[in-house]
């Protein structure tokens, strides 16, 4: 959500910036803005919609050293240029990534202080309070690290000041903040992908920290200096782009067979290597959207075949309810990105009551690894595409995998699924028409998915991905639960999807697919099952493995489902409406 960036150097500071922010692209935005320095003025350009707006009106071969940039994602204020960043009032210009929850009130304090405002932004708010703040007191550290005391909310802010005009100041209250390294030259962004054309040296900044750089980058604790750890990037980031592939949804569908057999590979043998749940008798598993989903998954395989009972919760929602803890309870945490505000929110408040915490994350450092008791890091690398598909599958990997060790499963049963997973999954990518099935049903308005137990909770992802990214209504429903209302909806025509991969259930589902299937719908059966030609118009056949192993794979015909879907209407599926990829707002 929103991307951070900023350039302290020699040279380029333009182009640099703006070629890191388009790195954060993914992460969802609708208006973008740089200001720079050059000619001893702070130059500010903004534009609504997508960086080409903003780069269409920048000059590359203007000279500059100093730059900081923004993608906004509106929370305050519409998409509009003047409610863009970066801000300037007075003494500061600012980027902003956050919610201020507090500026209507800060606002007022500073009205009656002769401050006016054009945009309607807390950031706007934000930036004044800041130039208020400097107007009582000159030492501009002392200034930015004050100001968690009168901003409530979220915030990552990278600062110019119009009497520095050599230096950059950034800092950060739980939204994420990352300072870049090459020999004299200094980066700050939202998140370490910004950066690594430039360099793979950086260092995380914890929350209220202040960042001064100059010729050199000085830190800030609470006023002093600290030493932070440089780090390195690890991960072996193809540097190719989408390569051959359309769309970086579809490139890292084909990037699931990889990944998925390398973390079966790398665990089932070391089953020792991942925590140890013996002493858990009772799981919670925090997530958002499809990390919630996962979280189903887990549920379903923790609740079926290793004894432990499991809930799972919406993280904006369990953050705010009564919780229940045992003795001995685990709290999961399943973040993408390890920054979803939700999420981190709820791990906060866990941790005040010294229950276990376990997070199961792909960006490695990111507040949610680093503040868990506990991680497992998804090793998906960098996911470009909004709407998930290769971390949810590892993220259902990883909880398959802690299920298998939980239930002390005879791994010999599996050897032969895990040995096969590349071909069984490049197969399912490869060999089935979805175009066809995506020209039945992309005109339709209301798509229904239907599914029991854990098929339901793949049902659920299946219709958040086509949700996501082609913008058509699907609603999904346990199989059973449709006739007692929702069936109303049915008419001739109705696309209905059904999910049935286990045996035991699905007599009673196939009885609700009849039950629409006389009501009109068109239904598209998604099995490892034979049989039930009679309640067929389309099948997606997915091979039949092991239980653990089967979520894995039956996703991910809904996944390329939803693309086509997305693709035949047009839609822009890389950067769909509304969303953003790493949502660290609450
Ligand atoms: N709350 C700020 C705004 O609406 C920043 C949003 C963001 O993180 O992009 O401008």
């Amino acid at each position: 959500m929103c991307g951070i960036v900023g350039y302290r150097g020699h040279n380029d500071a333009i182009k640099k910036t703006i070629n890191c922010l388009e790195k954060l692209e993914y992460r969802g935005y609708d208006s973008a803005g740089i200001a720079y320095i050059s000619l001893n003025d702070i130059i500010i350009k903004k534009e609504k919609g997508r960086i080409k707006n903003l780069k269409d009106n920048l000059n590359f071969d203007e000279q500059s050293n100093i730059a900081i940039a923004h993608t906004r994602w509106a929370t305050h204020g519409e998409s509009n240029q003047i409610n863009a960043h970066p801000h300037n009032v007075g003494h500061i210009t600012l980027v902003h990534n956050g919610i201020i929850e507090n500026y209507l009130e800060l606002k007022e304090e500073l009205i009656v202080n002769g401050y006016d405002f054009v945009s309607e932004t807390d950031t706007e708010v934000a930036c004044a309070y800041i130039d208020y703040l400097y107007s009582k007191n000159n030492n501009k550290i002392e200034v930015i690290n004050s100001i968690s005391k009168y901003f409530k909310g979220s915030y990552a802010l990278g600062i110019l000041f119009d009497d520095e005009l050599d230096s950059i100041y950034a800092t950060r209250l739980d939204s994420p903040l990352i300072v870049g390294i090459k020999d004299d030259e200094y980066f700050i962004a939202s998140d370490v992908p910004a950066i690594l054309e430039y360099t793979d040296k950086y260092i995380l900044i914890d929350n209220k920290e202040v960042v001064h750089i100059n010729d050199s980058c000085t830190i800030y604790n609470n006023l002093n200096v600290v030493n932070k750890e440089i780090n390195t990037f690890e991960f072996n980031i193809e540097n190719n782009g989408k390569g051959n592939y359309e769309h970086y949804m579809l490139k890292e569908i084909n990037e699931q067979p990889n990944i998925i057999y390398y973390l079966l590979n790398k665990y089932i043998n070391n089953l020792e290597e991942l925590p140890d749940l013996s002493k858990y008798n009772r799981i919670d598993i925090i997530g958002c959207g499809s990390a919630y989903h996962t979280g189903l998954i887990g549920k379903s395989l923790f609740e079926g075949y290793a004894n432990t009972e499991v809930n799972c919760y919406v993280a904006s929602e369990y953050r705010y309810q009564t919780n229940f803890y045992t003795d001995n309870t685990l709290i999961i945490f399943i973040s993408q990105s390890g920054e979803t505000a939700d999420t981190l929110a709820c791990l906060r408040k866990v941790k005040e009551k010294n229950i276990d915490t376990l997070a199961i994350v792909n960006a490695v450092g990111s507040s949610i690894a680093r503040e868990a008791d506990n991680v497992i890091y998804i090793e998906a690398g960098p996911e470009i595409a909004v709407a998930t598909t290769k971390a949810y599958t590892a993220q259902i990997t990883i909880l398959a995998l802690l299920a298998i060790k939980k239930s002390n499963t005879n791994i010999d049963t599996l050897i032969t699924d895990i040995n096969n997973i590349k071909d069984t999954i490049s197969s399912l990518i490869n060999d089935i028409d979805y175009v066809s099935i995506a020209e039945e049903i992309y005109k339709r308005d209301d798509i229904f998915f239907i599914g029991r137990l854990i098929d339901y909770a793949i049902a659920l992802e299946g219709s958040l991905k086509l949700k996501e990214i082609s913008y058509i209504n699907s609603s999904t429903y346990p199989a059973g639960e449709l006739k007692h209302g929702t069936i109303s909806l049915i008419d001739e025509g109705t696309p209905v999807i059904s999910i049935i991969t286990d045996e035991n259930i699905k007599d009673k589902t196939v009885s609700n697919v009849k039950e629409v299937k006389a009501r009109g719908a068109i239904s598209i059966l998604v099995t490892n099952l034979d049989g039930m030609d009679d309640i067929i118009d389309n099948i997606i056949k997915v091979p039949k493995v092991n239980k653990f192993l089967q979520p894995i794979i039956t996703i991910i015909p809904l996944q390329l489902l939803s693309y086509f879907v997305a693709r035949k209407r047009g839609c822009d599926i890389d950067k769909p409406r509304n969303l953003a990829k790493s949502v660290t707002v609450e």
